[in-house]
């Protein structure tokens, strides 16, 4: 199967076909453009690529987008329950990598 795709890809690469994977963003898409051999790798796991793409765990990767790009407080109420609030700066996080940074910050209120 592998080398099937090897050699699918090897033979678009040379007749000037290439490549890029796409994935939701907090502005609608992003575009990854990828090798020939980042390709083979992207459709054997197409979130492990991206998380390594990025810098960031896997967990963290598919937690971005959970959160719809948002950093939430890590602080609490006067009732002990989560802040719900969103860092300053941090409500469309365009990178996991700031993402994950953000984590454990604060809100205005909170800070
Ligand atoms: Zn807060």
């Amino acid at each position: 199967m592998t080398n099937q795709l090897a050699d699918v890809v090897k033979e678009l690469a040379e007749k000037q076909v290439r490549f890029y994977a796409t994935h939701d963003h907090p502005h609608g898409q992003a575009t990854v453009p990828l090798s020939c051999q980042e390709v083979i790798r992207y459709a054997a796991d197409p979130v492990g690529y991206l998380a390594e793409h990025y810098r960031v765990s896997r967990e963290d990767y598919l937690a971005w987008h959970r959160s719809s790009y948002k950093v939430i407080c890590s602080g609490f109420t006067k009732t002990g329950k989560p802040c719900k609030g969103i860092v300053r700066g941090l409500s469309m996080v365009t990178s996991p990598a700031l993402w994950v940074q953000g984590q454990g910050g604060r809100c205005t209120k909170h800070g």
